[in-house]
């Protein structure tokens, strides 16, 4: 079987991020699974309605707020709900999100104090991937979200 991949998609170069840019990595592994049509993408924050270019965002506990203190959390939230959903519709076992956001982070997250402070934890569709028994990577970790992979097929 062909295991697909969800992936954030300002990793691949669409201009989803919250100043309106992107992330795009450049990587011959997710070229060729490109063309093997194995990545799913999926923006959550825009999967849950919000705008792009948008306030950047923080993660303060179980809430998500702006830097002006608006509470966010329900998009956050519902974007979280629709990734998984996705991935538990194309039998997804392995994501890569990007790194330190407050809903791909996977291992960072900023303190909430909007400082540039990093503190361990993760983004909400991270931790909800996690949860439902999906291998989180960020796009630092390409080579073990590859292992993975190939060793999901082998067996
Ligand atoms: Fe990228 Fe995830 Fe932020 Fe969307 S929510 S811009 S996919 S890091």
């Amino acid at each position: 079987t062909v295991e697909k991949v969800l992936v954030s998609s300002c990793l691949l170069g669409q201009a989803v991020r919250y100043d309106g840019g992107h992330n795009l990595m450049e990587s011959e592994l997710v070229q060729t699974w490109l063309e093997q049509g194995r990545i799913v993408a999926i923006c959550p924050e825009c999967a849950g309605g919000l705008p792009t270019p948008r306030p950047p965002a923080e993660r303060v506990g179980q809430r998500i707020l702006t830097a002006q203190g608006e509470d966010v959390t329900h998009a956050f939230s519902l974007g979280a709900d629709l990734a998984l959903k996705l991935a538990q519709q194309q039998g997804i076992k392995v994501a890569i999100l990007k790194a330190r956001s407050p809903s791909c982070g996977n291992r960072q997250i900023y303190d909430g104090q909007f400082a540039k402070q990093l503190i361990a934890g993760q983004g909400l569709t991270a931790e909800k991937l996690s949860a439902a028994g999906i291998t989180v990577f960020n796009e630092l970790e390409l080579s073990a979200a590859a292992a993975c992979v190939a060793e999901l097929e082998q067996s």
